[in-house]
């Protein structure tokens, strides 16, 4: 699995603003700040992706170089993903998107949550490369949840998850049940809470980005 933040980089800056209890508090500051951990790792997953040898017509000859062979399909559980989405966007910019409701519903007791699924979208992923995001990776339920939906609309030949924070539960529960996707995180953090959010964490992104919601 790759975590970006292993390396010190300029990345440190944007995860640091976006947990940081003030600053998170400009939602444009915020929202941009998740695109760009989202254009970070869509870069470095371009790294692991299969290119064709091509060749282009400049003013004065031709210039050879590699080429994606497809576009991936970019997967976006709503709502909280809709930033990051925007960040891989600007880089695979000719990809297919998918877009999943998916929600912590029903209560199991006093701590534990159903997910909820209400609107699927999606194209054919048949042998497609597919990346699916979700800016904070919890317990990973919701994700798996998505993953096997997404199946019904084809097979992809290879799937990345893509996180902005990862818990440890979270990752290690992805690598156990889902083994055949590569995983790619901004950072990994301490540990869950009893209420599933992730500590230290940034807090609630799709209400920082966007608003409380009732
Ligand atoms: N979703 C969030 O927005 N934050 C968390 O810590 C966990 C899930």
């Amino acid at each position: 699995m790759f975590v970006l933040t292993q390396q010190a980089s300029i990345a440190n800056h944007f995860l640091a603003e976006l947990r940081d209890v003030n600053i998170q508090q400009d939602r444009m500051r915020f929202r941009r700040n998740l695109e760009r951990v989202g254009e970070l790792l869509a870069y470095e997953i371009s790294k692991s992706l299969p290119y064709r040898p091509a060749s282009v017509t400049t003013p004065l000859g031709k210039s050879d170089t590699r080429l994606l062979r497809q576009s991936p399909v970019l997967a976006t559980i709503l709502r909280a993903s809709l930033p990051f989405h925007q960040g891989f966007l600007h880089f695979f910019d000719h990809a297919d998107s998918a877009f999943i409701g998916a929600y912590r519903g029903h209560h199991i007791g006093d701590d534990d949550f159903e997910v909820e699924m209400d609107y699927i979208t999606a194209p054919d992923l048949h042998e497609r490369t597919l990346i699916l995001m979700d800016p904070m990776l919890a317990t990973g339920r919701s994700i798996e949840k998505v993953y096997h939906a997404l199946l019904r609309f084809g097979i992809p030949a290879q799937t990345h998850i893509a996180a902005v924070i990862a818990s440890p539960e979270g990752v290690g529960y992805l690598q156990k049940r889902m083994p055949e996707c590569r995983l790619w995180v901004g950072a990994i953090d301490e540990k869950l809470d009893p209420h599933y959010y992730i500590v230290p964490g940034l807090g609630d992104a799709g209400d920082l980005s966007f608003g409380a919601k009732l």
